[in-house]
């Protein structure tokens, strides 16, 4: 997917995120779309550590998150690496 002009290679599992944060490696960005209206935002790991008390299920954190757009909570939480672009 693209990101801001960037492509995105999510390294996250599709569906339900049986992973907590904290096993997550520290360069990895999160983006979070939303399924309603597909805004896309990138995330801070240290706000979604902030929405969880705890443990920090992907999945409890997903739940959470509402659309900054349309309000909805219907969230896709993905985390993974932008592509590094070649120029030649
Ligand atoms: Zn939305």
């Amino acid at each position: 997917m693209e990101y801001l002009g960037r492509k995105f290679i999510p390294t996250s599992p599709q569906g339900a995120h049986n992973t907590t944060l904290n096993i997550i490696p520290h360069d990895v960005t999160f983006l979070v779309q939303c399924r309603v209206c597909g805004v896309t935002r990138e995330v801070d790991r240290k706000a979604l550590g902030a929405k969880t008390n705890g443990a920090g299920e992907l999945a409890d954190i997903e739940q959470r998150l509402s659309c900054s757009s349309c309000g909805t909570k219907d969230a896709r939480l993905m985390y993974g690496y932008f592509a590094a672009s070649v120029s030649w």
